[in-house]
């Protein structure tokens, strides 16, 4: 079982940071997920403000199938204990967050655009985009517990705010 202090760990040592990636618990992504990767590489990534993404498979991407699991990439902004101050914060973003991109992918669930008849020519719009960002969101904000930390809690309903008014500035 990883603890708090693991997850300290990790922050301090860049060395450590994969190992922690890979003792976490996937739960029901593990499914949807290829695998999990710590990009640490060059001052590019350190001074980014990434924090994790989740890549589809190329197949799915390219030809619309389902069935293909994600691959997630962790950056180091991710190891910060002001944007994930407890251990539970950083899988919340790990599990809840790009685990559900990564089913999304899987199942190529477009949420409101499954009904449309082109789903292919919206993909990778903006309000597709936000759309996508806000079921992760959603699936992390259901997810969350007593073990979350209460700034972490209100970045995440803030970000979610944010994105509910840029849809409506798109006329959704
Ligand atoms: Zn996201």
């Amino acid at each position: 079982m990883l603890s708090q202090q693991d997850y300290e760990d990790a922050i301090k040592y860049n060395a450590l940071r994969q190992n922690f990636i890979d003792r976490i618990d996937r739960g029901g992504t593990a499914e949807f997920v290829f695998s999990v990767n710590y990009c640490s590489n060059g001052l590019f990534w350190r001074h980014s403000r990434k924090i994790m993404t989740t890549k589809s498979h190329w197949k799915e991407y390219y030809f619309g199938k389902p069935g293909y699991k994600s691959r997630l990439s962790v950056y180091p902004g991710s190891f910060n204990i002001n944007f994930h101050p407890s251990f539970v914060d950083f899988c919340s973003t790990l599990i809840f967050h790009e685990g559900s991109h990564a089913r999304d992918n899987f199942y190529r669930n477009f949420g409101v655009f499954n009904s449309r008849p082109h789903a292919m020519d919206i993909e990778g719009s903006v309000a597709f985009e936000l759309f996508s960002e806000l079921r992760a969101i959603d699936n992390q904000i259901r997810n969350f517990n007593c073990d979350n930390s209460e700034s972490f809690k209100s970045r995440v309903e803030r970000d979610r705010k944010r994105i509910v008014r840029e849809l409506v500035t798109l006329g959704w």
